[in-house]
């Protein structure tokens, strides 16, 4: 995803997250504090995880090569060998679960297998 595409999604879910907010808050007016902070922080750890994983696949370290090399295994310091892409499941610190699809190595050595660069 190039940086005008990354732009307009996330600005997609800022937009959603405060009218749904704006929603949530007529619908509530009699909120806690606590209410309040608690369904602001659900909203925005949706917000975050999307931008966490449009974020982590769009840099170039998704790409296979890191720094015009092959990554190496970090036990054996053999270079892996590429498998093609493959999904990796991250929980955020938020909790929420995001995938992410990237390219796979695994060691010719040892067998490990590593999402460079880890
Ligand atoms: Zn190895």
């Amino acid at each position: 995803m190039d940086k005008e595409n990354l732009r307009k999604n996330w600005n997609g879910l800022g937009e959603d997250a405060v009218s749904g907010m704006l929603e949530w808050r007529q619908q509530h007016p009699k909120a806690t504090f606590r209410e309040i902070e608690q369904e602001v922080d659900e909203r925005l750890a949706v917000m975050r995880a999307r931008m966490l994983s449009d974020a982590a696949v769009s840099s170039s370290s998704a790409e296979w090569m890191i720094d015009g090399r092959v990554p190496v295994c970090p036990n054996c310091g053999v270079e892996l060998q590429k498998k093609g892409k493959k999904k990796r499941k991250m929980q955020t610190r938020g909790g929420q679960e995001v995938e992410l699809e990237r390219e796979y190595g695994v060691c010719p050595r040892c067998g490990q297998g590593i999402f460079p660069p880890g």
